[in-house]
C-alpha cells in the first residue's frame, strides 16, 4: 500500500486505507453503518474501547476488553472507528473524528515508532524520547525521490522547497509545542533536510553548526527539559535561483524565564577550558561559583561538558569567530561568574554597602578591563539626576545585590546578541544573488501552570499572535476563497482571537500599555498594577480581574490566571546608567560594544515608553516593549510566506520513551486546535481546479461529444459521466472545488488512457 512507509516494513501489516478511497469519508454509506465499538471514558479520564451488550432506556451495558462490564449513560458513548482504520497516517481519514479516536490513532502509531501523523495540513510530531530509525541520508533520499510518502518533517521540508521553487514564494515552517515537546530537535531535522537538498556551497555546513553554539549559550536544563531553549528563534535560509543554499539569517526572541541550571556554556567552560585559558581567566570549577551552585545540579545525565566545550569552540571556528574574539567571549563568561561571587560589607547603620575588595572583585575588573574603583562605585552607588544637579545615592545591601545581578544578566544578554550578530555576519547572503528563502521558527508554546507570572504572560501573548497567523491562514483564507468564488459554504465557526490580541495590544488601554505605564511610575507596585488593569479592562470579555493581585485572560487555548507579583520588576530594566557607563569605560572591546548596543541612540525610532535611568543619553525600553518589538519583526518576516505547521506533542512529563499519557496529549491537542483543523479541512473542499484547467485535463475522456464547448459545460459533463456525487463537489464562478480524494478516479482513468 502506497502510503505505508519503509520504516514499518516487517511490522504486522494492517491494511491501511488509501486516502482517495471514498469509504473513509463521513458521508459514505460505510460510515453510517452500525458502529460495533464505542469509546467509554473511565473514571480516571482515560478512554477504552467497549462493545455494547445491551441498552435499556438511557443506559447501556458495555463490555471492556478485559471482560469487565460497565453500565454507562448511552449518550456518553463515542463511536469508534473500524479496526481497519487503526493507525491511519492522516487523521482526515478517520470515519469518526473525535478526541478518543485521535488520541488512539496517535498512540497506535507512537507504539510503532511512527511518531509523525498528518492532521490535514498540519504535521503532528509525538516526542519519542529515544532514537528512532527515521533519519539520516537513506531516509532523506527516500523523501527526496518520493519513494516514502509517510508523514515526516522531511516531507514538510520537501514540500516547502518544491513550493518555493514552483510558486516563487518564500516559505516558512512553524514549529510549536510545550517545553520538551521536541521543537528544537524538529527544527534541526528540517534544517538537515534542507542542507542535504540545497547543499553544495559549503555554507550549509556553517548553518548547521550554529545549532551547537546557540544551544550552548541559549539553553539550560529545566525540570521539564534537560536542554530547554530559553529563547525563541527564527532562522531564514536563503536559496539561490538554482535552488542552492546561499546564506542564512537568525533572529531571536528574548525570554526572561530562567532554568534550574544556568546556561550550558558556563558548565562547559568550567569543565573544558585548557590549563592556559583557566589561568588567563582565573577559572575555577563550577562548584565554586555562586551563580552555578544555586541549583545544586552540575552535570546532566549522558552529557560530557568538557567534550561539548570543544565542539562549541570548533563550531565558533566554523562560523568565523576569531580565536581572539572567542577568548573575549570566554572572558565575559568568566566575568559574569566572578560577578556572582562579589560580596558586600555593610558600612553604616542605614544598611549601605561596599563590595568586599577580594579576588572576585579584582578578577571581574581584570576580565572586563575596567578600573577596580569604578567597578566598586558602580556596585555601591547610583547617580541620580534631579533637575540640573546630579546627586549620588548609596545603595543598600539588597539594592547592591540587584545592581550586581542586573549587570551580570545584561552582560550575558548582550553577549548572546553579539554572538548572533557575528554568526549572521558569517552566514550573510551579502552580495551573492538570492532567490527565495525558507524560514524555520522554533518558539515555545502556550504555557499554563498553577502559578503564572510575567514569563508566561509574554510567552502566551506571542502564542496568541502565532495562533492568529495559523487561524488566518488555515481557516479564514480557506473560507474567503469559497465565498469569493460564490460556492455554497456553510460557515464553519472557528475561534477568532482578535479580541484577546486587542486586550494585549490596544493603546493606551491594553495590557501591555498599562503595564509599561505603571512601570514608569516610581511608586507603582504589583497591587497598583492589578487595580489599574481591573479598572480599565473589565469591559473586555477576554479579561477578568481576580481577587488581590491576580487577573485572568481567556486565551485561545484556555483561561490563564496571572499573578502580578514581580511583573513591574521584571518589566523594568533594572540596569543603572552607572553600569552602562562602567561598560563603556572598559578597555576590552566587548564591554564597549555592549554598552553602545544598550543605549537607544536618538536617531533610531523609539517605540513605547522610555526609562530614564539617569541622563538623557541612557533611555531604554521596557522588557515587554522589547519583546513586542521582536515579535512584530518575526511576524513581519512570516507574513509574506506560505506557512507549514508542525505541532510537537510531549507524551509524558518524565522524558521517558514508550509512555503515552492520554490526558496530557489531549490537553496539548486542544491547545493547538488540531481537531478543529482536521474538521475544517475535511468538511471543506481542499482540491480545486479552474474550469479551464479541468476541461483541458479531462475533456478528452468524454465519451459523447456535447454541444456547448465552453470550459464550464465540458467540466459539468465530465462530472456527470464519472458519476461524481453532488455532495462531493461545488461549482464556483471560476473554479471547481472537490472534497478529499475525488479527483483520484479521474486521474486514474486519465493515466490509463
Ligand atoms: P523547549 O521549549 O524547552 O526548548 P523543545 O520543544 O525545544 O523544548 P527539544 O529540546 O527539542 O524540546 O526536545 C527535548 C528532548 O526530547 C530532546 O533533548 C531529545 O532527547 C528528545 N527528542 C525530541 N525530539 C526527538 C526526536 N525526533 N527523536 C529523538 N528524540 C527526540
Ligand atoms: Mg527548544
Amino acid at each position: 500500500i502506497g502510503e505505508r512507509s519503509s520504516i514499518d516494513d516487517g511490522d504486522p501489516v494492517v491494511p491501511l486505507p488509501q486516502s482517495n478511497d471514498r469509504r473513509w469519508s463521513d458521508t459514505s454509506a460505510y460510515a453510517r453503518k452500525k458502529v460495533l465499538q464505542f469509546w467509554v471514558q473511565l473514571p480516571n479520564g482515560n478512554w477504552e474501547l467497549g462493545k455494547v451488550l445491551s441498552t435499556s432506556g438511557e443506559e447501556s451495558v458495555i463490555k471492556l476488553p478485559e471482560g469487565k462490564v460497565l453500565k454507562v449513560i448511552s449518550e456518553t458513548l463515542v463511536p469508534a472507528n473500524p479496526d481497519i482504520l487503526d493507525g491511519v497516517d492522516d487523521l482526515m481519514q478517520l470515519s469518526y473524528l473525535n478526541e478518543p479516536a485521535v488520541l488512539y490513532n496517535l498512540e497506535y502509531r507512537y507504539n510503532q515508532d511512527m511518531i509523525y501523523t498528518k492532521a490535514g495540513p498540519v504535521l503532528v510530531a509525538v516526542n519519542p524520547f529515544k532514537e528512532v530509525p527515521l533519519y539520516g541520508s537513506r531516509n532523506i533520499e527516500a523523501y527526496k525521490n518520493r519513494s516514502n510518502g509517510s508523514p515526516h518533517v522531511y516531507a514538510i521540508a520537501d514540500t516547502a522547497i518544491r513550493e518555493m521553487i514552483r510558486d516563487e514564494v518564500n516559505q516558512s515552517i512553524i514549529i510549536s509545542g510545550e517545553s520538551g515537546a521536541g521543537k528544537t530537535e524538529t527544527a534541526k531535522i528540517a534544517m538537515q533536510y534542507l542542507a542535504a537538498l540545497g547543499g553544495g556551497s559549503g555554507i550549509e555546513y556553517e548553518i548547521l553548526k550554529t545549532n551547537p553554539i546557540l544551544e550552548a549559550f541559549g539553553n539550560a536544563k529545566t525540570l521539564r527539559n534537560d536542554n530547554s531553549s530559553r529563547f525563541g528563534k527564527l532562522i531564514e535560509i536563503h536559496f539561490s535561483e538554482t535552488g542552492k543554499i546561499s546564506g542564512a539569517k537568525i533572529q531571536t526572541l528574548v525570554q526572561c524565564a530562567e532554568g534550574e541550571r544556568s546556561y550550558h556554556i558556563f558548565y562547559q567552560l568550567c569543565a573544558g577550558a585548557s590549563p592556559t585559558l583557566r589561568e588567563k581567566l582565573n577559572l575555577r570549577s563550577a562548584k565554586e561559583y555562586k551563580y552555578l551552585i544555586q541549583s545544586n545540579c552540575y552535570s546532566i545525565n549522558g552529557v560530557d561538558d568538557a567534550e561539548l566545550f570543544n565542539a562549541v569552540k570548533e563550531a565558533l571556528d566554523i562560523v568565523h569567530v576569531s580565536k581572539e574574539d572567542q577568548e573575549s567571549v570566554f572572558a565575559m563568561l568568566a566575568a559574569v561568574l566572578w560577578l556572582g561571587n562579589v560580596s558586600f560589607n555593610i558600612i553604616d547603620n542605614e544598611n549601605h554597602v561596599e563590595p568586599e575588595p577580594d579576588e572576585s572583585l579584582s578578577t571581574v575588573a581584570k576580565l572586563m578591563g575596567c578600573n577596580i574603583n569604578e567597578l566598586k562605585l558602580a556596585l555601591s552607588k547610583r547617580n541620580m539626576r534631579v533637575g540640573n544637579d546630579t546627586i549620588v545615592q548609596k545603595l543598600t545591601l539588597s539594592q547592591a545585590i540587584d545592581a550586581r545581578d542586573a549587570l551580570a544578566k545584561s552582560i550575558y544578554a548582550c553577549l548572546f546578541d553579539w554572538l548572533v550578530k557575528q554568526i549572521n555576519k558569517s552566514l550573510a547572503v551579502g552580495k551573492r544573488r538570492t532567490g527565495r528563502s525558507i524560514s524555520i521558527l522554533d518558539i515555545y508554546g502556550f504555557e499554563s501552570f498553577n502559578k503564572n507570572s510575567f514569563e508566561q504572560f509574554c510567552i502566551n501573548y506571542a502564542n496568541e499572535r502565532l495562533q492568529q497567523h495559523f487561524n488566518r491562514h488555515l481557516f479564514k483564507l480557506e473560507q474567503e476563497e469559497y465565498i469569493q468564488d460564490g460556492i455554497d459554504w456553510t460557515r464553519v465557526d472557528f475561534e477568532d482571537n482578535q479580541n484577546c490580541l486587542g486586550l494585549f495590544e490596544k493603546k493606551p488601554l491594553g495590557l501591555l500599555s498599562l503595564l509599561d505605564e505603571e512601570s514608569t511610575f516610581p511608586n507603582g507596585t504589583d497591587l497598583t498594577l492589578a487595580n489599574k488593569l481591573k479598572q480599565h479592562l473589565n469591559a473586555n470579555s477576554c479579561f477578568r480581574g481576580d481577587r488581590g493581585k491576580a487577573f485572568t485572560v481567556a486565551h485561545y487555548a484556555g483561561e490563564v490566571t496571572y499573578e502580578t507579583t514581580g511583573f513591574l520588576e521584571k518589566n523594568r530594566d533594572l540596569l543603572h546608567s552607572d553600569s552602562i557607563q562602567l561598560l563603556s569605560s572598559c578597555s576590552s572591546h566587548l564591554p564597549q560594544a555592549f554598552a553602545s548596543s544598550m543605549l537607544i541612540h536618538s536617531e533610531k525610532p523609539i517605540v513605547g515608553p522610555l526609562y530614564k535611568a539617569g541622563g538623557a543619553d541612557s533611555q531604554r525600553l521596557s522588557v515587554a516593549t522589547k519583546f513586542k518589538g521582536q515579535l512584530f519583526q518575526l511576524m513581519q518576516r512570516l507574513g509574506n510566506t506560505t506557512p507549514h505547521f508542525i505541532r510537537c506533542i510531549k507524551p509524558n512529563n518524565v522524558q521517558s520513551p514508550g509512555l503515552y499519557e492520554q490526558g496530557l496529549v489531549l490537553q496539548q491537542l486542544r491547545c493547538c486546535g488540531v481537531l478543529e483543523v482536521v474538521r475544517i479541512s475535511r468538511s471543506g473542499f481542499p482540491t480545486r481546479m479552474s474550469h479551464q484547467k479541468f476541461a483541458q485535463r479531462y475533456g478528452f475522456l468524454l465519451l459523447e461529444s456535447i454541444a456547448a464547448k465552453d470550459p464550464l459545460s465540458v467540466s459539468v459533463a465530465i462530472l456527470h459521466q464519472f458519476n461524481i456525487l453532488p455532495e462531493m463537489y461545488q461549482v464556483g464562478y471560476t473554479k471547481l472545488f472537490f472534497r478529499t480524494g475525488q479527483i483520484g478516479v479521474l486521474e486514474d482513468t486519465r493515466n490509463r488512457t
